[in-house]
């Protein structure tokens, strides 16, 4: 934050090797989520597509305006791009001029002195950053599931608060957690909301409806039948879980849990979603195997999480059609592109999910991590979003599937990121444009919750290049399987 006294964030030099520092939290809100603030920048990046295709809306100055001079005295004459917040909600956005210029109709009953000013020179305003798809019980641990023993309970709702404290830390201001044991997403969302902790807006599953045996069984939540099915979805609504997350296939961190077998059957998921939107829950899927993912998808679910068409050669096998079936039903899909996926591909290029080929067919794709478990730290978010780019989405698309159409995909279109009149007040301020390099993400000047100021822990993001490469889960369980076949091919016909 520039106007840190002690810590001077980055000098050029020291941008190249620091991808993110953040000053130590003194508690010094300049945004305490009540007031009228007017935070203005050079730009802000509304989250909606722009005029120009392939572009993003953006209000104030341009990047590509030319010289530094020239950037000053455009913000000298209001040209900026500017935000108007009183308390949770966004009022307006526009130029700093004309907000300035609108106060009084804006804010018929505030003197224009009382309002807040936060100015942020060289950096670019957009909606706060979106996680999909996060575990954050477990998050920081190295095995999926940890054996606290009778301290379980209380070491994962600890687990989950730092990841949440984390989250925001890196500029995330909403998650969708898709797994969590005894439900303690849940009672952290609701301790979030309460303000008794600062965290991202929490969507809760709590654990994921599984078979018995089956892919995270460990969470609790299997079901065998129709009726334990609706009876565990009903539970679910019960304990307070925004959306109702199913594994639809086996997965890579189960032992004896095929990615690339469906575990239900298409009836089954038919009245697990049924059930779920009946009571007015969101929905998800995990799904590696085709099978898996063209059941959920015809079951009518909302979000599926990896969609890596891998199939039982242990390869990612992309299915054109069932692509565009995918995006005729509109369904949200993270491939899950984490940061050290590059790394992974590079080493075993047989496992690649399809993001790119999927965007191409107009599949919805979001920026979810599968954050939290083993190799997928919080921290890591923006090399994911780096990643993201690398295995071939355009940047503009990637910065809409980390906002807006990130909110969409976790139920909450219209209340988070966009930056747009009736919102809320999640946003953050970067130094650059991210527009122009994703890496300007990793320098981060203010974090805004719900229209309250959070000052970051101190957190050093990963960017993709710098992510570990070793494959937990997924090269183990291939590795089992290929060798398996390899086996089998070697047998005489008898
Ligand atoms: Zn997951």
């Amino acid at each position: 934050m520039t106007d840190h006294p002690t810590e001077p964030i980055t000098t050029d030099s020291e941008a190249e090797a620091v991808h993110w520092t953040t000053p130590p939290t003194d508690g010094g809100e300049r945004l305490d989520g009540r007031s009228a603030a007017l935070v203005s920048a050079d730009r802000l990046l509304t989250g909606r597509r722009g005029q120009v295709e392939g572009s993003l809306e953006t209000i104030g100055i341009r990047t590509s305006s030319p010289s530094e001079a020239e950037v000053a005295q455009a913000r000298t004459a209001g040209q900026g791009g500017a935000v108007l917040l009183r308390g949770r909600d966004i009022l307006a956005v526009g130029t700093t001029a004309e907000l300035e210029g609108r106060l009084t109709e804006l804010l018929p009953d505030v003197d224009p002195n009382d309002v807040v000013r936060v100015d942020l020179p060289g950096t670019t305003l957009m909606p706060g950053l979106i996680e999909t798809h996060d575990h954050l019980p477990t998050s920081g641990t190295d095995v999926e599931y940890p054996d606290y023993g009778p301290h379980e309970v209380a070491r994962l709702t600890l687990n989950a608060a730092r990841a949440a404290r984390e989250l925001l830390s890196e500029g995330v201001t909403s998650v969708q957690s898709l797994g969590a044991r005894h439900y303690v997403d849940v009672a952290l969302r609701d301790a979030v909301d309460a303000g008794d902790l600062r965290g991202p807006r929490i969507i809760a599953s709590g654990p994921q409806i599984t078979t018995t045996g089956g892919h995270a069984h460990h969470a609790g939540g299997a079901a065998d039948s129709l009726d334990e099915i609706r009876h565990q979805v009903r539970h679910h609504h019960l304990m307070g879980a925004d959306t109702i997350k199913a594994m639809a296939t086996g997965g890579f961190m189960t032992d004896g849990s095929a990615p690339w077998f469906a575990q239900f059957t298409s009836e089954e998921l038919r009245v697990l979603f049924d059930e779920a939107h009946r009571l007015g829950r969101w929905t998800a899927a995990h799904a590696h195997g085709t099978q898996g993912i063209e059941r959920a998808v015809r079951a009518g679910v909302d979000y599926i999480a990896h969609a890596s068409f891998v199939s039982a050669a242990g390869r990612s096998e992309f299915d054109p059609h069932l692509a565009d079936e995918m995006a005729r039903a509109g369904v949200y899909v993270d491939c899950t592109i984490v940061a050290d996926l590059p790394g992974i591909i590079a080493a075993d290029p047989t496992f690649a999910p399809p993001a790119r080929q999927l965007w191409e067919h107009g599949v919805r794709i979001v920026a979810g991590h599968d954050a939290g478990i083993p190799a997928s730290p919080q921290r890591a978010y923006v090399g994911g979003l780096q990643a993201l780019e690398s295995v071939g989405l355009p940047r503009t698309e990637v910065l809409l599937a980390a906002t807006s159409r990130a909110a969409a995909a976790i139920g909450r279109a219209g209340v988070s990121g966009v930056l747009a009149p009736g919102f809320e007040a999640d946003l953050i301020a970067v130094a650059g444009d991210p527009s122009q390099d994703l890496a300007a993400l990793h320098d981060l000047r203010l974090v805004v919750a719900r229209g309250r100021e959070f000052r970051p822990d101190r957190v050093e993001g990963l960017a993709a290049s710098q992510a570990p490469t070793e494959a937990v889960g997924p090269s183990a369980t291939l590795a089992e399987w290929r060798e398996r076949s390899t086996r089998a091919a070697r047998h005489p016909e008898v």
